[in-house]
């Protein structure tokens, strides 16, 4: 259903974007994992996307922080792969805490990783995408951006702000045959989350059970080849936030 495109996904070395990546790979698409820091989990994601689904797959360490750096990633895929149709923007961190308490450090990283991360991958492809009259954004937000959550106002507002990018985006350009979504998972067993599943939160949540990566994927791939979605915010989420 995907082969000929390529997808790039931020934070593809685990958790949740690492089931994006099996998924998209299973759907036929040649795959530009980009991680921060773990190089050898990321290495072996592409090699089970060539090994299981015979697509092309490669790893880009790149931290989504660094404008520069992300413009680099962005043309390194580009040459490799000829260019890019599916942009994930999944790559996310969590500094928990008060607002009453918060470094400015933790609020100042979570929005430069969650928020501005996601700015630099759509800045630095858009311009592929238009020439291209072809893409699709997927930004991974979460329900924390649409309730609010006590203890995660850095979060939250990263999350909401991918919401308010997501649909700018969208608006943009729409007209030039490129779409851009959102998902905004609720609790997900990754490591992430570990340590959480005796959060009461978690005991509300409709469904009976925390998600799985795999539950996020489906999203992915119905909104990868949805072709008059967008603009649109699908929660994943049991049911928590409705
Ligand atoms: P995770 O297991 O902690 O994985 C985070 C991923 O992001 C890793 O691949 C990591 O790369 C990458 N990453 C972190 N900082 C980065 C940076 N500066 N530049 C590039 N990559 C970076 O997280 P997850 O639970 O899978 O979450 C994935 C996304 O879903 C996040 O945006 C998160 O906010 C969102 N989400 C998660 C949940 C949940 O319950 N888990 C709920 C709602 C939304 P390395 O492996 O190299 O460190």
């Amino acid at each position: 259903m995907l082969k000929g495109k390529t997808a790039l996904v931020t934070g593809g070395s685990r958790g949740i974007g690492e089931a994006i990546v099996y998924r998209l790979a299973s759907m036929g698409a040649d795959v530009a994992v980009i991680y921060a820091g773990e190089a050898e989990r990321a290495a072996a994601v592409c090699g089970r996307c060539r090994q299981d689904f015979g697509v092309r797959a490669q790893s880009y360490r790149c931290d989504v922080v660094d404008f520069d750096a992300a413009k680099e990633t962005a043309a390194a895929v580009k040459t490799d792969f000829g260019t890019v149709h599916i942009l994930v923007n999944n790559a996310g961190v969590t500094r928990d805490g008060l607002c009453a308490m918060m470094k400015e450090e933790d609020f100042d990283r979570v929005i430069d990783v969650n928020l501005k991360g996601a700015f630099h991958m759509i800045r630095h492809l858009a311009g592929t995408f238009i020439r291209n009259r072809e893409g699709c954004i997927i930004n991974i937000s979460s329900v924390s951006g649409l309730t609010g959550n006590a203890g995660q106002c850095n979060y939250a507002a990263s999350k909401a702000g991918l919401i308010g990018l997501t649909k700018s985006v969208a608006k943009e350009l729409a007209g030039r045959g490129v779409r851009c979504n959102a998902i905004a998972p609720g609790f997900i067993a990754t490591d992430m989350t570990s340590g959480q599943e005796d959060n009461p939160l978690v005991q509300m949540i409709p469904l009976g059970r925390m998600g799985q990566p795999s539950d996020v994927a489906d999203a992915v791939a119905y909104l990868a080849t949805a072709r008059y979605v967008t603009g649109e915010v699908l929660r994943v989420d049991g049911g928590i936030a409705m």
